[in-house]
């Protein structure tokens, strides 16, 4: 029986609610049991050794009990505060953005540690406030799209495989790029040019560390994010993410 089964698990809380007085629900992600529902009974009571492990972004390497399907938290070791995020405003909205990408679209339970180590390299690159935070939104999500199955083909027509490009397009549709001639079978493409394509590439394939000292034209960066997140839109049938449009309202692109 999996009565009161003690789990030891990293996690970083993905949202904190606060409930009645002085309790939270958590939303903690985590690389063992992925994404669970913690009720917190207490977590706001003064010297509460939960109140800070129970903070919205702290990562920490927590002791669970498994009780008839609910988790409680018996104990947690912070690993990272993530406090330094609170600096730079840009950096902690984007931080949102990821929160919400998960939340919506990780389901519950699903473990998958590539895509936590990817969440905690992206808020550990956040952290460290040296690259642009829009480059790590955007390298965020089409990394993560890729993790989550649908790796958009960057490498040849996805159509008939040519590798000689004369007009470059992308489509949702076939999920990566086509050559001029197989357009006509595609309801839904784009046009790219052949730099647009390094930059996907690079976003993609490349570390965060790499992404510093990256100099981008702003009307590509525009370009790119818009091909990338109506591509993460589309194949995770979302209609649109509430931070990002935050996020776009005061920082722009
Ligand atoms: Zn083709």
């Amino acid at each position: 029986m999996d009565t009161n089964k003690i789990i030891e698990t990293k996690g970083i809380v993905l949202r904190s609610t606060r409930y009645k007085e002085s309790s939270r629900i958590i939303d903690l992600f985590t690389n063992s049991r992925g994404r669970v529902n913690i009720f917190v009974s207490g977590a706001l009571r003064p010297n509460n050794s939960l109140m800070l492990v129970t903070e919205k972004y702290v990562e920490s390497d927590f002791q669970l009990e498994l009780n008839k399907n609910n988790y409680y938290i018996k104990s947690g070791q912070i690993r990272n505060s993530n406090l330094d995020l609170g600096k730079n405003p840009e950096n902690f909205l984007v931080g949102e953005i990821i929160s919400e990408v998960i939340l919506l679209t990780m389901p519950e339970n699903l473990v998958d540690e590539t895509i936590y180590d990817l969440t905690i390299k992206t808020f550990e690159i956040l952290r460290s406030n040296t690259v642009t935070p829009s480059l790590v939104r955007i390298g965020f999500l089409i990394k993560y799209i890729s993790l989550l199955g649908f790796k958009p083909n960057l490498s040849s027509c996805t159509h008939c495989g040519t590798k000689k490009f004369r007009g470059l397009y992308f489509s949702n549709e076939i999920g990566g790029i086509l050559c001029e001639k197989c357009l006509e079978s595609i309801q839904d493409y784009g046009k790219l040019n052949k730099s647009d394509l390094e930059f996907m590439l690079f976003l993609l394939y490349k570390k965060y560390e790499d992404y510093k000292g990256l100099d981008i034209n702003k009307d590509q960066m525009i370009r790119i994010e818009n091909i990338i997140y109506n591509y993460f839109l589309y194949n995770t049938e979302l209609i649109e993410l509430e931070s990002r449009k935050k996020y776009f309202k005061l920082f722009g692109i």
